[in-house]
């Protein structure tokens, strides 16, 4: 059987024949620490915070070791369940003195879009490695200023994008690179769910910057990327808002919106917070397919091409995630798809030229 470490490192192996467009600024020459583990402090602890420490527990090269958060009895919560010492807690007032504590490598920024830019450049400024819920900022222009930010201050800045380490998606990806679905010109990516609460952050423009296309819609803006291989260089898109009422001005519901690749490939994307039953990626090439659905969940994610299912374990996304940036940030490891700051920005850059398309409906040149 092929452990997942074993099947990452060969999906790594068979890329490293073409170049990626997106390769990692980080050296592989890096001294290996593999004895080393990478200890963590999560920063919002919300639903997927606490999925994140969940996942945590089954970690090798990650631990939870700190928690920042303006809840007293959450902390109080976390410190009991998870181990987590009264030193390595902290609020949002006081979260730069984590700086003096060397017990803490990283911080995890789980916490609502429009806080991912200055909590970042707070933790980096702290001296701490970045690791940061996507979308990593609310536009490019703030994306910029965040990897700025982490480079003035000698930190890694990472973009949660679990995808990037699934073991499926990794084959599909392995696939395509080899030119086993041969010349790839068509994706299409479905990314929707019903959104319930209308009171919730996500559909408040300050705290979420936008709608479905920053939540969800981003999925298929970064699996195309990935799936085919290259960078979009025009978009096209339309907005449809059924109930103006529950998607204000600047929170959209619905974008359908379509991408050009230098190859000639195109992209065709669907973005909802009013339809379920949408999470679904599909590569057509000219001598084969792969379908995933679905496709950006939890899992366990379902692919298969014209030759048949992909077959794989499932491990929970977020232990993946979490060892492999750890082996990043402590070994140097280039992953396949990179999760720096400048892949986090790539999907800003297009999601501003998507809004910027629904507002003009002109189609928006990327290069
Ligand atoms: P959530 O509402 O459940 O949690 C957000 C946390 O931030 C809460 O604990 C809240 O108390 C805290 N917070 C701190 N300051 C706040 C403020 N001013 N207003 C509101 N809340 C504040 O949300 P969530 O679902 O955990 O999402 C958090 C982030 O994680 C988002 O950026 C989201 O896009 C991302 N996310 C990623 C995935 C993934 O699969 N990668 C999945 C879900 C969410």
């Amino acid at each position: 059987m092929t452990t997942r470490r074993q099947f990452i490192e060969k999906a790594s192996l068979s890329t490293m024949a073409v170049t990626l467009p997106f390769a990692s600024t980080f050296s592989s020459s890096v001294r290996k620490q593999e004895d080393k583990v990478l200890r963590v402090a999560i920063m919002g602890l919300g639903s997927y915070g606490t999925r994140v420490a969940e996942a945590m527990k089954d970690c090798k090269r990650a631990k939870l070791v700190g928690v920042i958060s303006g809840t007293p009895s959450k902390i109080e919560a976390w410190k009991e369940k998870y181990g987590i010492p009264a030193k390595n807690c902290y609020n949002y007032e006081n979260y730069h003195q984590i700086k003096d504590n060397p017990d803490i490598d990283a911080v995890y920024v789980i916490t609502p879009n429009s806080l991912h830019k200055p909590h970042s450049i707070g933790v980096a400024r702290a001296g701490k490695h970045v690791i940061c819920e996507k979308p990593m900022a609310l536009n490019a222009e703030e994306g910029r200023e965040m990897i700025q930010a982490c480079q003035e201050a000698g930190v890694h800045l990472l973009v949660g994008y679990r995808m990037h380490f699934e073991t499926k998606t990794l084959e599909v990806i392995r696939r395509q690179r080899a030119g086993e679905f041969g010349k790839t010109l068509f994706f299409q990516g479905l990314s929707g769910f019903m959104i319930g609460d209308p009171k919730q952050w996500r559909l408040n423009r300050a705290l979420a910057g936008g709608g479905a296309m920053m939540d969800i819609g981003i999925y298929s803006i970064n699996g195309a990327r990935y799936m085919l291989g290259e960078e979009p260089i025009w978009v096209t898109a339309q907005e449809v808002k059924t109930d103006p009422v529950k998607f204000k001005q600047g929170v959209d519901e619905t974008i359908t919106f379509q991408m050009g690749f230098p190859s000639g490939a195109v992209a065709s994307c669907l973005s909802t917070y009013s339809m379920n039953n949408l999470d679904k990626f599909f590569l057509n090439g000219t001598k084969g397919f792969a379908e995933m659905q679905p496709s950006t969940g939890y899992g366990p994610i379902q692919a298969r091409t014209n030759q048949g299912p992909i077959e794989a374990e499932h491990i929970t996304h977020q232990t993946t995630q979490m060892d492999e940036m750890a082996a990043i940030i402590l070994d140097g490891k280039s992953p396949v798809v990179p999760v720096d700051g400048e892949e986090g920005l790539r999907d800003l850059v297009i999601v501003d030229a998507i809004y910027e398309a629904v507002r003009t409906g002109a189609r928006i040149s990327l290069i």
